[in-house]
């Protein structure tokens, strides 16, 4: 994982430090699918900066993500602008906002931030497009490809004898 020494960063007063680190993304796995981070090595840019005695920093990156359309399993992506900002003064109390969880033994883990990031960016359905038709739930055809609807005496032939069950009784 990719992280910053602060130490080695001797911010003076007033000055404002641009890093630029390449960070692996391990990809995402939501709902049973694996979802890829493109590029393989995303450049993330910190900002880090000094105020009231805490260091600031700012983090931003664009990423994509790539896998299956949660509705019918067609390649989809998403690309998003991700920023975020975290604070740390070592005198603050430990849970306070002021001290950054993601600073440990003096190093920024910029790696597990710019994950946790990305991740608050993640809709709750990634889909190929917004208005995905979906599969169909009775033949289980792509809906977006040959959109169709079924009457009752066509369905599939699957379920005929489940229908002839419910006729029966
Ligand atoms: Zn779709
Ligand atoms: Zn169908």
């Amino acid at each position: 994982m990719a992280t910053l020494d602060l130490r080695s960063l001797r911010l003076r007063p007033g000055e404002v430090r641009k890093e630029t680190l390449d960070v692996e993304l391990e990809p995402f796995v939501l709902g049973g699918l694996r979802y890829e981070v493109t590029p393989d090595r995303v450049p993330v840019t910190l900002e880090i900066s000094q105020a009231s005695g805490a260091t600031v920093f700012d983090l931003r990156f664009k990423a994509r993500l790539t896998g299956a359309c949660m509705r019918c399993l067609g390649y989809a992506e998403l690309e998003r602008d991700v920023s975020a900002r975290e604070f740390y003064d070592p005198d603050a109390p430990r849970g306070d906002d002021l001290r950054s969880d993601y600073v440990v033994n003096d190093r920024l883990e910029v790696g597990a931030w710019a994950r946790d990031a990305l991740a608050l960016e993640i809709p709750e359905q990634i889909l190929c497009r917004p208005d995905c038709a979906g599969l169909c739930p009775v033949c289980g055809k792509d809906l977006n490809v040959e959109p169709h609807e079924h009457t009752e005496w066509e369905a599939d032939p699957r379920w005929a004898a489940l229908a002839e069950l419910r006729d029966n009784l």
